[in-house]
């Protein structure tokens, strides 16, 4: 590969999808996981935090730095602490109850920082490409833009997951949780003149992990392949009960880097978002009446997918990281 790596920033709120994010990423010969930022919204950021450093050593990149983003959202006094629905969903410790070990031996780094000595680092660097791509809420995104000179022009377009524009949303019939969490720092990024590109209920909704997959795991052998395999079979377990139409559960995170590494994979609407952050609709995604006629748009909705090969490629990806961990001391 001649081309030059991208550097690629996750922001995560580390639950069960999340996981299955950072191990596409670790798959992805085209980008170099610079770091993680944690945030909360599926666990708190503390534990995110601690999530994410022991997936890192069980998937054998202990050198992956982690840092401390956000703990609540924007107009919050207290740190978030997940409400009980969202704890069945992921579990109590975000990986649907299953037992991890290697659990926080470390000081995260503060994530604002680290974001800041990126956007220098891409700044300054011809040909850098760097690649941020939030799957929770857009908190850290937020306080970035407003504080990190630079850091719009830096990251170019931001692919994050969350919102829903043609679909329900998932917290309540107009609300996706990522954009529920924290409607303001949602809207702050959408009218604020970043480019975006939103991977949404839309389209993660029809990318559906199965069982049969998890079992392709647990045959690997691996502690990583077992652990992935009882992690998403709590999930898979949820969304037979809540959506069982779909027949397995959706690949919400995992989606979201796959398009930020191939913007192929899906098929946008180009259009001027804004978040409705008062009333019912609270938390909706929906097209800025106000900037309906600017013919410049700042955010490509993805409301197509190519599902199959999106599927493909989560496959190949995620099991070469999950069989590949069998060299990690198993602890
Ligand atoms: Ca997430």
């Amino acid at each position: 590969m001649s081309e030059k790596r991208a550097r690629l920033i996750l922001d995560l709120d580390t639950g069960v999808d999340d996981a299955l994010a950072l191990a596409y990423a670790l798959g992805s010969p085209e980008v170099e996981l610079a770091g993680v930022v944690c945030t909360y919204g599926n666990v708190t950021m503390r534990t995110a935090v601690r999530n994410t450093v022991a997936l890192l050593e069980l998937l054998g990149h202990p050198e992956v730095p982690v840092f401390a983003g956000a703990d609540r959202a924007l107009a919050a006094v207290e740190p978030f602490a997940p409400p009980a629905g969202v704890a069945r969903i992921h579990g109590k410790n975000g990986f649907g109850d299953q037992p991890i070990s290697g659990w926080c031996r470390c000081a995260p780094g503060d994530g604002m920082a680290f974001l800041r000595s990126e956007a220098q680092r891409a700044l300054g660097e011809k040909d850098a490409r760097l690649l941020y791509v939030p799957t929770g809420p857009l908190t850290d995104l937020a306080l970035g833009l407003g504080s990190i000179a630079g850091l719009a022009d830096a990251l170019g377009r931001v692919t994050f997951m969350g919102g829903a524009l043609v679909v329900p949303g998932n917290v309540t019939s107009c609300a996706e949780a990522n954009v529920a969490n924290d409607p303001a720092a949602a809207d702050t990024v959408l009218r604020g003149g970043l480019r975006t590109r939103m991977v949404g209920l839309d389209v993660t909704h029809q990318a559906v992990l199965t069982r049969e997959d998890t079992a392709a795991w647990r045959e690997l052998g691996t502690p990583a392949g077992r652990f992935f395999a009882d992690m998403t079979d709590h999930y898979i377990a949820v969304y037979e009960e809540n959506n069982p139409h779909l027949g397995g559960c959706a690949l919400h995170d995992p989606l979201a880097v796959a398009v930020a590494i191939d913007p192929s994979l899906v098929g946008c609407l180009a259009a001027n978002l804004r978040v409705d952050l008062e009333g019912v609709t609270r938390g909706r995604t929906v097209c800025d009446p106000e900037r309906l006629r600017d013919a410049r748009k700042t955010c490509e909705v993805a409301l197509t997918v190519d599902a199959l090969r999106f599927l493909g490629e989560f496959r190949t990806r995620v099991t070469r990281v999950l069989a590949q961990a069998r060299r990690t001391p198993a602890e």
